[in-house]
This record gives structure tokens, sequence and C-alpha cells, in this order.
């Protein structure tokens, strides 16, 4: 760990302490997870707010009179308090808990394309614009958004190299455009695009905005109230918190417009057997018992992320990726994509004539996760050239030492499979 000079002496050792999953052993080496960029691992911190609620605290919310019920639901409101605090949103903002990114972003793509007690906000006629970095997620809600409304889909392609430019963007902008979605971070190649820049460009231009925090959020000190932003979808299981846990983010005044994704209990103000009348925000888009554990656990993780210091930590994790990337860059016949990324803990790369799935099947044998594929991303990959990769993604608790492990493990795979 001795490269590891941001982070004080012994203290990534303490840190390490806390995630007991890295204790373990696999193929006989020591774990070394980098495969981050997927899911992170959990800190004791955040098990332990998880395990107190359902030993202490566990009830269904907002319905019962009981002690418990009403201790549940301080929980779950007070873990929305924390993590509206921990993205920086202001009194303008309400944020939504979902399953993760990807209902997030399907709650905005959905909610905006079909009609409720108002007529859809995209119509016949009108332009979605995404840029070609997206994951799946934040794709193909509104390649559906886009046929079920009658609007056009629209692409701002990044370059050979895949960056995103602001005139590509202000081409495709027109007075159709209704919404502009983008990544924060690219999580097949680990490239940042400026989207503060795109997305006010777009906000000017008139559209809604949407922003996919996924791979920005474990790291990257988030202020949506300076940001143009309408939606902002994240993950916990990237932030060191629960899998299966989530948000969207955004103005009130916007998510007011989304038409529920979820119909049920929890939603309505009155029902009878002809309709039914719906509650304001947050509850409106929170139909069903929501995973209250999960929100707790949450909002632990964003008060561990904080305690950490989002400089020190966006500091270690660019460190890592600097060093796996030159590092990488050595070894004959690597292309590391996007090898110049800021503020990313994602390192992807190629190997001429090795499959990543060979280096990721022989790094486990060196007891190194990593992933290999097309991340979700396949579009991008295909634009890009190069198929499927080999992703390390990094987070706090990984060490240089680990980083080295990485280097001298491709190699090995290299031999053996050239
Ligand atoms: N967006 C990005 C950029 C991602 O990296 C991911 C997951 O890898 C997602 C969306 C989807 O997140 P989830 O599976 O937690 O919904």
């Amino acid at each position: 760990m001795s490269e590891s000079s941001i982070l004080q002496e012994g203290e990534l050792e303490r840190l390490r302490a806390q995630f007991p999953v890295l204790a373990q052993r696999i193929h006989d080496a020591p774990l070394a997870y980098l495969d981050n960029a997927a899911t992170t691992q959990v800190p004791q911190s955040v098990l332990a707010a998880m395990n107190g609620f359902e030993q202490h605290d566990r009830a269904n919310i907002h319905r019962g009179v009981h002690t418990l019920s009403q201790r549940a639901t301080d929980a779950y409101e007070r873990a929305r308090a924390g993590v509206k605090r921990f993205v920086g949103a202001d009194a303008s903002h309400e944020l939504v808990f979902t399953s993760g990114t990807t209902e997030a972003l399907n709650m905005v793509a959905q909610g905006l394309s079909v009609s409720g007690e108002a007529p859809a906000v995209i119509r016949p006629g009108d332009e979605i614009i995404v840029s070609g970095l997206e994951h799946h997620a934040n794709l193909v809600p509104w390649q559906q958004a886009a046929r079920r409304s009658g609007a056009t889909l629209r692409i701002v392609m990044p370059d050979v190299q895949g960056s995103v430019h602001i005139d590509d963007l202000k081409r495709l902008l027109s007075p159709r455009t209704r919404v502009f979605a983008l990544t924060a971070c690219s999580n097949a190649t680990g490239y940042r695009p400026p989207y503060e820049d795109l997305l006010a460009l777009a906000a000017d231009a008139g559209a809604l905005t949407v922003l996919d925090a996924a791979q920005a959020v474990g790291h990257s000190a988030l202020q949506l109230g300076t940001l143009a932003c309408d939606f902002m979808a994240f993950s916990a299981h990237k932030m060191y918190g629960p899998m299966g846990m989530g948000a969207l983010v955004g103005r009130r005044a916007t998510l007011e417009r989304l038409v529920p994704l979820r119909f049920g209990g929890d939603m309505v103000d009155w029902v009878t057997l002809e309709g039914a009348g719906f509650t304001g925000l947050p509850a409106r888009l929170e139909g069903g018992t929501p995973h209250v554990a999960g929100t707790v656990g949450m909002a632990a993780a964003a008060t561990f992320i904080t305690a950490v210091g989002h400089d020190r930590l966006e500091q270690h994790l660019g460190a890592l990726r600097e060093h796996a990337a030159k590092g990488l860059q050595r070894i004959d016949g690597i292309r590391v994509l996007s090898p110049d990324a800021e503020s990313s803990a994602i390192v992807s790369f190629v190997a001429s004539d090795v499959h990543p799935h060979d280096i990721g099947t022989l790094l486990d044998e060196d007891g190194i996760a990593v992933r290999t594929g097309h991340h979700c991303a396949q579009p991008l990959l295909d634009h890009l050239g190069v198929g499927p990769t080999t992703r390390a993604s990094f987070a706090v608790y990984n060490t240089h030492d680990e980083v080295e492990r990485l280097l001298a493990g491709v190699s090995r795979a290299l031999k053996v499979f050239r």
C-alpha cells in the first residue's frame, strides 16, 4: 500500500478493515476486488445501520400509529433527508427512493411519455437526445419513450476517442427537443463528459435534462443545486450501500409532471371502485412498501463517503486509475480507452489477440476481480471499434499493490494466451 500517500499512513488499512468481504482469499490469493463500477462492497457502518433497523425498528411506514411504525417512518424520512443533503439538493428539490438507477430512469422516461391526469409531456414530433456514451439503462427507456409517444430519438455521438463535444450537441438541439439525457461518467470507458456545460446548454434550449449519476455518486461531490438538471438518478450499491436501492432526485416542479410508474398503496389520496386521486411528492412516485432498511443503509453509505471526504476519495481513486492506465499502456498490445479520463475510477482496456473473458478468468485465478464484456454499453464500444473490454474499477479500499497485481496478472494472461 506504499504509494497511497493521499490517505494517511495506516488509514487505508483501517478503512479496509471496515469491509469484511475483503478479508478473504480467492483461489488461495488475497481478494483484490476491482469490480467497483459494477458494485462496491459495504462497510460495517452500513451493515450495522441496516441490522439496527431490522432488529429494533422494523415495521411498515406511513400508516401505523404504533411506536415501531413511527420509528420506521422516522428512519425512512431521515434517510431521505440525508441522501438529499449528500447530493446537494435544495428546497426546490425532492427525492424519490427507487430500486436503483434503472428504475429511476424508467420512471422518468415512462412518466414523461404516457398520459395521466394531463397529456404526456413528450408528444409526436418531439425530439429526445441522449449521448452515445450511455449505459443501456439510459438508452433503452428513451427508445421505448420515443416509440410510445411518436417522438424521434437523436444521439449526440462521441468522437473516435470517446469524447462528447458541446458543438455536436448544439447542432442537434432544436425547439422540438423535449429531453436531453446524459451520463456523468461512462461506465464502459471511464470518460467523464463535461456534463455541467452540456446540461446547461440543453436546458437553455428548453429541454428537460436528465443526469445518470450512477458512476459519479460513489466519489464525485454532486451539487444538484448548481446543475441545470431536472432529474438525477443513482444507485446505492455503487456508493458502498445496499443492492436493490437507489434514488431519483430532481426539481419538484418537473417531478410533478411524471405519471407514476407504480399505482397502489401509499401513493393515493382516495380510492373508489371507479377511480383514485393521487397524493403529492414524494409518496406519489413511491407506490407500495419500500425497502426501508435499504434507505437506512443508503444514508449510512452517504455518511461513510462524507466522512472519508470527496476530495481525498477522488484523489485516491485518480491516483489508482493513473497508475493502472500508465502501467497497462506499457504492456505490448494493450489499448486503454479514454486513457486521460479525469475524475474517474474506471480503467477499461483491450488486448490485441486475447479475449477479455480469458484475461478475466486468469485474473480470477490470481484472486483479482474485474469485469469483462460490453458493460451494458454495446453501442458505445461498437462505435469505438473495440467490442468487449476488460474493466478494472477502484474504490476507497483499493491499493497500489493491487494495481501492481493487476498489471502482473494481465501480463501473465497475455503470455498464456498469445
Ligand atoms: N447507468 C450507469 C452509468 C451504470 O454504470 C449502471 C450500472 O452499472 C446503471 C446505469 C444501472 O444501474 P442499476 O443496475 O443499479 O440500476
